[in-house]
């Protein structure tokens, strides 16, 4: 990797490589590797101050512009403070939410006061965010938010339900889709509202996953209060600042993800030259695929991404999202075969499983957050190389 550097991402590379070497050490050490798909729960506490010590060294945020307290890196530096960090084993970061999805909305729709206010806590690890999109009847059909909102007095009052919403317990703010002119229907009349969540009228209740953790939950909003000033975008205007947010989700923001996808395709490789797997024809063409759709992806995403680093990326996201979920989850998949028959019993009771047996179940949820398989599909298909729409019936069933 280290090869194509320009100089200046040499020096960058060195810097950030020995920083976390330093850092990464005495009462931080061991933090190396802990949380990450499926153990979201892990040494939470641990892995908090860990992000708030990067943060005072100025290691948070580090693509935000200069002025709202990030380091102005750019694409190429994203990636080597990623792949640094993963090489580095560094623990799984806390605050992925404010720092890649909400703070990038904020500084591209949000106004002055709502910068000063709500940018510098992401980036001191101050305040964790959580994404409120998703309801019952509400997840590819997005449009069909029922979760609404109305301006009393000097703040909004907030009712409704969301579902899957991950890490709702351990945040402090939620950004959320809401109703905010009644009457309306689909994506006209919604608004994007900033909600804290530490308040009587939010209730949390988390949902048990596959990997048996529970990083998502059900949230229900009971009269939940924020000010007047907390949305971002003009009322009704929601949607677009919705799909701003989900462009950033689908883009730059698994950047970080993708990098330490290296890391477990060589695990599983490794898995395979011990248990003799490797021998298999078949597994090991499975195995040389997967290595070059981990090379493939990471030319596209540095070439896509750079393309679309400045502004809110547009449609063109979808196609890095549904080519890396696609391949994470077939990882998973290939993992179990390489363990065999030995993949099917957990390591102990009741429910403790192996880093592949958590990769082999977490990453089915890869092709459905953040927008479907199908949905990605149809967004590429429609926007991007602008084949006919679907018919009218799910138009906008999309996300
Ligand atoms: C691990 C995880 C974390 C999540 N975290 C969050 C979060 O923090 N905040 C949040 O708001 N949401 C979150 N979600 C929810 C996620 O965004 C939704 O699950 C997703 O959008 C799909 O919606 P749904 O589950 O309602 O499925 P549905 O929309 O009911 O879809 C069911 C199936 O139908 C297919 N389908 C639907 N419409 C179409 C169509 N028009 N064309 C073709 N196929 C179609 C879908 O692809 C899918 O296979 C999370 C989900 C997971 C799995």
């Amino acid at each position: 990797m280290t090869e194509n550097d320009s100089p200046a991402d040499r020096a960058f590379r060195a810097e950030v490589r020995d920083w976390l070497e330093a850092n990464l050490s005495g009462e931080f050490a061991h933090a190396r590797g802990l949380g990450g798909p499926g153990r979201e729960h892990e040494a939470f506490e641990e892995r908090l101050a860990w992000e708030r010590h990067m943060a005072a060294a100025g290691w948070t945020c580090v693509g935000w512009p200069e002025e709202y307290g990030g380091r102005g890196a750019t694409v190429e530096q994203q990636v080597i403070f990623h792949e640094e960090y993963a090489l580095a084993d560094g623990p799984a970061r806390v605050n992925h939410i404010g720092e890649n999805l909400l703070g990038p909305t904020i500084i591209a729709f949000g106004t002055d006061e709502q910068r000063a206010r709500f940018l510098p806590p992401i980036v001191a690890v101050e305040e964790l965010w959580c994404q409120g999109y998703s309801e019952p009847g509400a997840g590819s059909d997005l449009a069909n938010v029922q979760t609404r909102a109305e301006l009393r007095g000097g703040h909004w009052a907030v009712d409704g339900q969301k579902v899957w919403t991950s890490l709702a317990l351990e945040s402090d703010w939620c950004f959320v889709v809401c109703r905010t002119e009644p009457g309306s229907a689909r994506h006209r009349g919604l608004s994007y509202l900033l909600v804290p969540m530490k308040q009587d009228g939010v209730d949390i209740r988390p949902i048990v996953q596959l990997t048996g953790t529970s990083e998502f939950n059900e949230v229900f909003f009971d009269g939940a209060r924020t000010d007047a000033g907390n949305i971002v975008g003009a009322p009704g205007d929601g949607w677009k600042i919705a799909m701003a947010t989900l462009g950033f989700e689908r883009g730059v923001a698994t950047l970080g993800q993708q990098v330490g996808f290296r890391r477990e395709f060589e695990g599983v490789a490794e898995l395979a030259r011990r248990t003799g797997a490797i021998d298999d024809p078949l597994l090991r063409d499975r195995l040389t695929r997967s290595y070059m759709g981990l090379e493939i992806m990471r030319l596209n995403a540095v070439r896509t991404m750079a393309g679309i680093a400045a502004g809110a990326p547009g449609p063109e996201s979808s196609i890095s999202k549904l080519v890396w979920s696609t391949w994470h989850r077939e990882l998973g998949e290939l993992a179990m075969d390489v363990l065999g028959a030995a993949g099917l019993v957990a390591d102990g009771a009741p429910y403790d499983l192996n880093d592949w047996q958590r990769l082999f179940l977490f990453s089915r949820s890869d092709t459905i957050y953040a927008g479907s398989n199908e949905i990605q599909r149809n967004i590429i298909a429609e926007r991007v190389l602008g084949l006919p729409r679907e018919p009218a019936a799910s138009r906008e069933a999309r996300r």
